[in-house]
């Protein structure tokens, strides 16, 4: 790696290069439970020339490339399996335009969440885009490259990546393209009518490029939440609930959770409802359809909706959702990872059942709970383990649980999201041969060397 060192500092700056066993040890690891393993080098480019001659090097003397942004991912997916390069993005942290009438910001592939959100507070304050509940270092990149989501899950299509109108990314050989609207005409509005093209970078997890430019959709800020809670001693009544809920198309977000934290709700599932208003009037019309969709619930049932006093309220609202990260560290020891399943909402019974059952054969913490996409589409469902880092066997039987988790997803109907490398193997052995091939032609196509992230999405 010496003399590749040395062209990598000549193409970013020394400052930006590192090979120090400590830089090493940090970028070898995430919070989840996937083995560490040391790169060679870290880089951190500041432009997408730099990107691209970054890349070109690698493809060159076939060396790994790891894009990161927050590395957040908890899945190890950051982790490069196979040593070489991250490339971490924090350094392209620009944003290049807001489009406040069409309603749309370019950012560069760094930009974390929070400080889009900083940004648009200060200088667009009737504009917001979506966040996941992470936190706010993750990169708004990082989160498409997995279809993420978060508060605006009534939006659109739900997912992050749904809200994307364009993309900047450069090829594994080091070619930069456009894809979207911005390929052709000045302005990142829209994907739609051109072929689409951005799909080959959502949801690969890096394994096709690096996501130099982004733009995202931002919409309406209103000047007003509230959060509804609903609580019931059945998870059976959940998917009805939901139906009915968004059937109204009234409220912004929706989560539902069984959660070991706050004590008081230990055990209760609960439906956070998130409803936005630009006044009073709206708001209570609002909120008024809403308990309206329910009423034969919580006439008829020992359900209801849980009066929340205003200092409560604030522990539910806001994005990203402080509190999450309470539960992700309940057992202390700073280990957490989460089995994300994208699934049908009608199965969150059975995921909950399943869940629970995994979680007291494995003696582990579990707190469980779904996001649900769009109008009831589909749901990402949860199982989120906090272990202790310092406990071995606290870690082992959270692998064990993690692992249970994913196969249990799969057998229910649902598909692992953000998948560890050993759970996208889980999902490569169901998925169709044809479907497989595919994705393999396209991997050696955009990447001949397999320089891209590898270790991820691939066959065996
Ligand atoms: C407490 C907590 C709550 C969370 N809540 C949510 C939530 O509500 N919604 C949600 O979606 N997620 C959530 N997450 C998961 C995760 O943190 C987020 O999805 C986060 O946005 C990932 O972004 P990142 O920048 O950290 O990505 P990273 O971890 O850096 O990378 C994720 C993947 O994208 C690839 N990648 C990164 N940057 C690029 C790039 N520029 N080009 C190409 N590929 C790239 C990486 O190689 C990797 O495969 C949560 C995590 C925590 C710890």
């Amino acid at each position: 790696m010496e003399g590749i060192l040395k062209e990598l500092e000549d193409i970013v700056g020394r400052r930006y290069v590192s090979a120090s066993p400590e830089e090493k040890y940090i970028y070898s690891r995430d919070q989840g439970l996937q083995e560490p393993h040391d790169p060679d080098a870290v880089v951190l480019p500041g432009s997408t020339e730099e990107v691209q001659a970054v890349i070109r090097l690698a493809n060159r003397e076939r060396v790994p490339v790891v894009p990161m942004g927050g590395g957040l991912v908890l899945s190890g997916l950051t982790i490069p399996q196979k040593g070489g390069i991250v490339l971490d993005m924090k350094r392209m942290n620009r944003i290049i335009e807001v489009n406040e009438t069409s309603r749309y910001a370019v950012v560069e592939g760094g930009v974390s969440q929070g400080v889009l959100k900083a940004y648009l507070e200060r200088r667009h304050p009737g504009l917001k885009h979506s966040l996941p509940d992470a936190p706010p270092v993750a990169t708004i990149a990082g989160n498409v490259a997995i279809h993420g989501s978060g508060h605006l899950s009534q939006s659109e299509g739900g997912f992050h990546s749904e809200m994307v109108t364009g993309l900047e990314a450069v090829l594994p050989t080091g070619e930069a393209v456009r894809l979207g609207s911005c390929s052709t005409v000045p302005g990142w509005f829209s994907r739609a009518p051109l072929p689409d093209l951005a799909g080959l970078f959502l949801g690969w997890n890096g394994t096709t490029g690096i996501i130099t430019k982004i733009g995202i959709k931002l919409f309406p800020k209103p000047k007003m939440e509230d959060i509804l809670v609903y609580m019931t001693g059945s998870v059976d009544i959940l998917p009805d609930l939901i139906y009915r809920i968004t059937g109204t198309e009234m409220a912004e977000d929706m989560v539902a959770a069984i959660s070991p934290k706050p004590d008081w709700l230990r055990g209760f599932p609960i439906l956070l409802i998130t409803v936005t208003a630009n006044s009073e009037e709206e708001m209570a019309m609002k909120v008024g359809i809403i308990r309206e969709s329910v009423r034969h619930y919580y006439q008829t049932m020992e359900s209801g909706f849980m009066p929340v006093p205003p200092y409560m309220k604030s522990q539910f609202l806001g994005a990203p959702l402080k509190d999450l990260s309470k539960f992700a560290d309940v057992m202390k020891g700073g280990g957490f990872e989460y089995v994300g399943s994208i699934m049908p909402v009608e199965k969150l019974p059975g995921a909950c059942s399943a869940g629970l059952d995994i979680a007291e054969k494995h003696r582990v913490t579990c707190s469980m709970g779904a996001r649900v996409i769009g109008r009831g589409h589909c749901m990402m469902f949860f199982n989120a383990y906090a272990f202790n880092r310092a406990d071995e066997d606290n870690m082992a039987r959270s692998a064990l649980a993690l692992e249970e988790t994913n196969r249990a997803t799969l057998e229910l109907g649902g598909i692992p999201w953000k998948a560890e490398a050993p759970g996208q193997q889980d999902i490569l052995r169901k998925m169709e041969p044809g479907t497989i091939q595919l994705m393999n032609r396209i991997r050696s196509l955009l990447d001949p060397n397999g320089i891209m992230n590898p270790g991820n999405w691939e066959a065996r």
